[in-house]
């Protein structure tokens, strides 16, 4: 954003220097506040996970629940990751926010299962921050002890980027929490760049097709070609194949021709606090 707004002003001109000025002090106090916030809100236990459906497309079934974070500051909106996440990365409080992430998802996990409803597998995004944390395995493994969360019923989602980002230590941390019995999945797969060669190597079960590429499969040659290559690329390396953000019948179908596994997105449905899963999981 301070890269648009400095774009911005050189495109203005010298003149607006001061607007320029005017606009980051803007900025800087919203920042500011944003941090802030963010500092009290895990004492004062203003987050919140939602979770949305991953259904077999074979047989409809819903065998996963992506935990999706949410803020819920007093007095104000519900506030979605896109505003917070990157600050929270910046200033270092994902590694706390993502610890009670963990644990909460964890627990949740165990609660459904002990209540008797469907056992689902629930999947955590992990930050760039914390996949690079020295100690995440033993994080990790400590809150699966704590909550009595199975490893199989825990996955970890990491993006293509991160992983790209430095290959042969994200390939080591990879390994230590696949031997832990850990599933791991590649999130937002097609918007970074994989080299193959890596990607053999990476002990991970899953590609997230990004959901970019599943907006515009219908009308989108380029989208759909690419969908499909990330499809069979996926079962030629005996992953399994999830795509994101399907809102459709027309991708559903789509993504069934082309023997997708999974499916995520509105078409089943949104993001939903933790009661109101409870009552999908039931049926
Ligand atoms: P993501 O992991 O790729 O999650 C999928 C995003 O797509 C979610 O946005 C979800 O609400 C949205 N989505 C799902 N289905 C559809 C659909 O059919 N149509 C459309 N238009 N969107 C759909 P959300 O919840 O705003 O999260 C955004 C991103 O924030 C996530 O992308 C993830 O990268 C990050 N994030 C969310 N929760 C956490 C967390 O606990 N920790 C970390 N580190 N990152 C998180
Ligand atoms: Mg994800
Ligand atoms: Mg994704
Ligand atoms: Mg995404």
């Amino acid at each position: 954003n301070a890269d648009a707004a400095m774009y911005r002003a050189k495109e203005l001109g010298r003149g607006n220097f001061q607007f320029y000025a005017e606009e980051m002090n803007a900025r800087t106090l919203d920042r500011l506040k944003l941090e802030g916030g963010l500092r009290r809100a895990l004492q004062r236990d203003e987050f919140e996970l939602y979770y949305q459906s991953q259904v077999e497309l074979s047989s409809g079934r819903i065998v996963g629940m992506e935990a999706l974070l949410r803020w819920n500051p007093p007095g104000g909106a519900v506030v979605l990751p896109g505003d917070f996440i990157p600050i929270a990365e910046e200033t270092g409080l994902i590694v706390p926010i993502g610890e009670w992430v963990l644990r909460q998802a964890c627990a949740q996990q165990v609660a459904w299962r002990e209540a008797g409803l469907r056992d689902v597998r629930v999947a955590v995004n992990l930050s760039a921050r914390q996949f690079k944390q020295q100690d995440l395995a033993r994080l990790v493994a400590q809150v699966l002890a704590e909550t009595g969360c199975r490893p199989q019923s825990l996955e970890l989602e990491i993006t293509e980027s991160v992983i790209m980002e430095r290959p042969e230590q994200a390939t080591a941390m990879l390994q230590t929490l696949s031997d832990m019995g850990v599933h791991l999945s590649i999130d937002d797969f097609g918007t970074g760049y994989s080299s193959l060669t890596y990607l053999k190597r990476f002990p991970i079960q899953t590609l997230k097709i990004d959901r970019s590429f599943v907006a515009d499969l219908i009308n989108d040659a380029d989208d759909a070609a690419i969908v499909c290559a990330v499809i069979a690329l996926a079962h030629t390396m005996g992953l399994s194949v999830i795509a994101e953000g399907v809102e459709t019948e027309a991708q559903l179908d789509y993504l069934r021709a082309q023997h997708c596994d999974q499916l995520q997105g509105y078409y089943f449905s949104r993001p939903l606090p933790a009661a109101q899963v409870a009552a999908l999981l039931a049926a």
